[in-house]
């Protein structure tokens, strides 16, 4: 494998960054000499180069994807299992070394970062038990002597394309369910931070060569022959809803099975009856995760007028105690956004807001430098005076900007809530059941939290509704996305049949006279 060593000039964080792609079991220098620089989000300082692959790397990588396939399906459960067991206990072995780098291309903060790795090796421990585990079903016959049962196949080959917002860890979620399912993979990370998925196809070294593959590349080439490639069964994709629909497209022709993990505008409610010293925190912690960079973080709050002043004074008060800074400091609570363009964005909506729509900055907004950081930082921004069917609430703002919405009461909430054309997650916070399942009820999302937003469970079906995607990921629902049924239908007794209606019966059929 051919690495570079970095290391920072205090030492404190050392790294390594490959620049080769992972095909058949094998480290292999692309058949191209065109690369894709990698920068720290934080510092700019360039991290290392990926190649951006080309048509003969993307064949090599779906052909030994497809020369393994049948052999891993064939693999009994048990074996699979201690595999995909395996896998898990690398990552932890070289847990430190993961979490470094991600945090370091990604501008995720190192506790975050950290989080992440935990939960990628848990997602391959869980398919590894979830997959030995589910089948298929019996089915009732419809004569004594026959028997029917449904089996589950893997589709084949999946092209698995993950987001810069959680490379690792939306990876993990379709290569350990399509593994456990029986499919082999082909792995596209995303390019502004592929070197945590390269370095997590060492981890993949415990599998038969071929089982997964990872290639790097741009969406627009090397994603786009991946997309294409007739070898590619299944397309396994989360990013945003315009590439979605392109995928869906492509796939459509070419009558591919999709599984699509949209954008989201989520709502979070907040009703009069809510603990503000529990609320305050959940909502700082649901927008601005990540630096606001989170499919499901909420982007859009509605809280009850009449605590709305009140709320409002908190929420500042707690967002100015977070603190911005370079992701590799361990104090650091919010880090950088990924690049020059996703700040470039926010900051044109932010500004839409306060010209167009009289939004008020309440706090943030502004650019800024921590410790003379060249990087894409935004000071945490939260917006009052916002107004329902305007930016905030029909754009998706992927950045650190809390925007606020004072509505009557928690059935105008509701209303508004479900009032979009996304439906990924909703959350609220009440003491009050009824409150929250009717919110529960009204609200189109696939993930509903109640007084504990954005909290994961790898058991627990995750995806969207609506313009917010197609199927689901996690939980068995998310093996199930990567098998179909095949229904078996066996008769034991062995005698000679009459298939056609005999015709000593068929006078019944004789027109009436
Ligand atoms: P994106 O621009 O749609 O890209 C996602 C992935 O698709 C990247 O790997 C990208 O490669 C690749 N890609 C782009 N064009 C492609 C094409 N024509 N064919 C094949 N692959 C292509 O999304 P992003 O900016 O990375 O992520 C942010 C978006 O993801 C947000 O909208 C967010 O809401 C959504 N998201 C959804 C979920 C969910 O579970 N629903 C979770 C996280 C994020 P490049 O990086 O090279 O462009
Ligand atoms: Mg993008």
């Amino acid at each position: 494998m051919s690495t570079k060593t970095a290391s920072k000039k205090n030492g404190a964080v050392k790294f390594n960054t490959i620049s080769q792609i992972f095909i058949g079991g094998k480290w292999k220098t692309a058949a191209t000499a065109k690369t894709i620089e990698v920068r720290n989000p934080a510092t700019l300082d360039l991290l290392g180069s990926v190649p951006n692959c080309t048509k003969e790397d993307v064949d090599a990588a779906v052909g030994a994807a497809k020369k393994a396939q049948r052999d891993w399906w064939k693999t009994p459960g048990v074996e699979k299992a201690a595999m995909l067991h395996e896998v898990a206990r690398r990552i932890r072995a070289m847990e430190h070394e993961l979490f470094t780098t991600l945090s370091l291309e990604s501008g995720k903060p190192l506790w975050e970062a950290k989080d992440c790795i935990e939960w990628v090796a848990a997602c391959f421990d869980y398919y590894a038990e979830v997959g030995r585990a589910s089948h298929g079903n019996s089915i009732p016959p419809v004569a004594h002597h026959q028997v029917n049962f449904t089996i589950k196949e893997p589709y084949g080959v999946v092209a698995a394309i993950a987001p810069f917002n959680f490379p690792l860890l939306l990876m993990s979620w379709k290569v350990a369910p399509a593994l456990a399912a029986g499919n082999t993979v082909v792995a596209k990370p995303p390019s502004p931070n592929p070197l945590s998925n390269l370095l997590l196809a060492k981890a993949y070294e415990a599998l038969p060569p071929g089982v997964v593959n990872v290639i790097t590349g741009s969406g627009s080439s090397a994603g786009e022959l991946l997309i294409n490639h007739p070898g590619v069964d299944l397309i396994a994709f989360t990013g945003s809803t315009e590439v979605g629909r392109h995928i869906a497209s492509v796939a459509g022709q070419q009558l591919k099975k999709i599984n699509l993990e949209l954008g989201g505008i989520d709502p979070f409610i907040v009703c009069e009856d809510a603990d503000l010293d529990i609320a305050v925190p959940g909502v700082a912690w649901a927008r601005l995760l990540n630096a606001g960079q989170v499919c499901t973080s909420s982007k859009r709050i509605y809280v009850v007028r009449k605590i709305a002043e009140e709320f409002m004074r908190r929420v500042v008060q707690y967002v100015r105690t977070l603190k911005v800074g370079d992701p590799s400091d361990y104090t650091t609570d919010v880090g950088p956004m990924i690049n020059e363009s996703a700040l470039n964005t926010v900051e044109d909506q932010v500004s839409r807001l306060l010209e167009k729509e009289k939004a008020r900055i309440l706090t943030g907004g502004r650019r800024i430098a921590p410790h003379g950081l060249k990087g894409w930082f935004l000071e945490p921004t939260v917006l009052g005076n916002v107004r329902h069917g305007g930016i905030a609430t029909t754009e998706e703002i992927f950045g650190p900007v809390l925007a606020l919405i004072a509505v009557k009461d928690v059935n105008e909430a509701i209303k508004l809530a479900n009032d979009s054309e996304f439906g990924l997650g909703a959350s609220i916070y009440t003491k009050n059941l009824e409150y929250a399942m009717r919110a529960m009820e009204n609200i189109k999302a696939g993930t509903f939290w109640i007084n504990d937003p954005l909290t994961d469970n790898d058991a627990g079906p995750f995806g969207g509704m609506r313009h917010s995607g197609v199927g689901r990921e996690l939980g068995e629902e998310g093996l199930d996305a990567f098998r179909e049924p095949k229904h078996v239908h066996l008769d034991y007794v062995m005698e000679k049949k009459n298939f056609w209606y005999p015709y000593s019966q068929r006078g019944d059929l004789k027109p009436k006279k």
